[in-house]
């Protein structure tokens, strides 16, 4: 089985995407996922197209499908809550220059988290990001967009497959939304991920298994259900690496791209370092590497 499995990976100013291509081989990653600029910020600076070029005929060379690349949105998006509109037509704004963003960087899928509702109903908040989207999808002709599987933090939006379902039917241009899966999120909301093919079967009968674009391979820090959303390395936390292994060998998956968004080792020290090669490597032999207690 042809397993397409990377990280996600740094885009600074200096290299962009030639940058990024470059740390995902580090990792012997076949895919990877970038944040054009922070994951916090909107701050955002041109695209090199020199970069560009030479970033995908590094892909080519190292045999990374464009195609499996994905662009992730920065955090502090939130289209579910319409109160202040000068805010929610910012990142509208935001968003569709981010879209071109992805087409100047020829790459085709961008994760959206779908927001938080805050001082709305949840059936507001879906009616607020469908709205978004749907304007976001007037303006450009590019990219589809992942709504995130989200772990239920605060009023978040999109933490079960019926909101995530409610907000697609509401979606004009049903060939450009997808869903991006998210196992620790997944975890946090309550979904049994020793279960992952009873959920298979619920998000396919509602959805259907071709919406699943994406799939976000984390442990988590928390328990079952506890709405917290924190990100464990594999096999270091609640889900544990079986779980883990079963749903990135799940045959209804195949041909998903994997990304890992898992936490530096030694985080806030002046050692730290990436996970994603130890990870990638016990994902792809099957077997439980410790490299953090070795
Ligand atoms: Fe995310
Ligand atoms: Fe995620
Ligand atoms: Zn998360």
């Amino acid at each position: 089985m042809n397993l397409i499995i990377g990280s996600h990976v740094s885009f600074n100013n200096k290299k962009q995407l030639l940058g990024s291509v470059e740390e995902a081989i580090s990792y012997n990653a076949n895919t990877f996922m970038i944040y054009t600029g922070g994951a916090q910020s909107t701050m955002r600076s041109d695209i090199n197209d020199e970069l560009t070029y030479e970033g995908h005929k590094l892909m080519l060379e190292n045999n990374i499908n464009a195609k499996n690349v994905i662009v992730h949105a920065p955090y502090i998006v939130n289209l579910a809550n319409r109160s202040d509109k000068t805010k929610y037509d910012f990142y509208i704004d935001f968003f569709i220059k981010e879209l071109d963003r992805c087409k100047m960087l020829g790459l085709d899928k961008i994760v959206l988290h779908p927001g938080s509702a805050t001082t709305c109903s949840k059936e507001e908040a879906i009616e607020n990001i469908a709205h978004g989207i749907n304007l976001i999808y007037k303006s450009t002709t590019n990219t589809m967009i992942l709504l995130e599987f989200m772990s239920g933090k605060g009023t978040e939006v999109g933490t079960s497959i019926d909101e995530l379902k409610a907000i697609i039917d509401k979606i004009d241009d049903k060939d450009r939304i997808g869903v991006c899966l998210d196992s620790c999120h997944m975890n946090d909301a309550g979904v049994d991920i020793s279960k992952i093919d009873d959920f298979l079967d619920e998000f396919d009968s509602k959805i259907g298994i071709d919406k699943i674009k994406c799939f976000h391979i984390n442990d988590s820090m928390n328990q079952f259900n506890s709405h917290k959303d924190r990100h464990a390395n594999i096999g270091y936390g609640t889900i544990g690496f079986n779980n883990l292994l079963n749903i990135v060998y799940n045959k209804r998956l195949e041909g998903i791209p994997f990304i890992l968004e898992t936490p530096y080792i030694n985080r806030n020290q002046s050692d730290a370092y990436a996970p994603y090669k130890m990870e990638i490597e016990s994902i792809r032999k099957k077997e439980f590497i410790d490299f953090i207690n070795k």
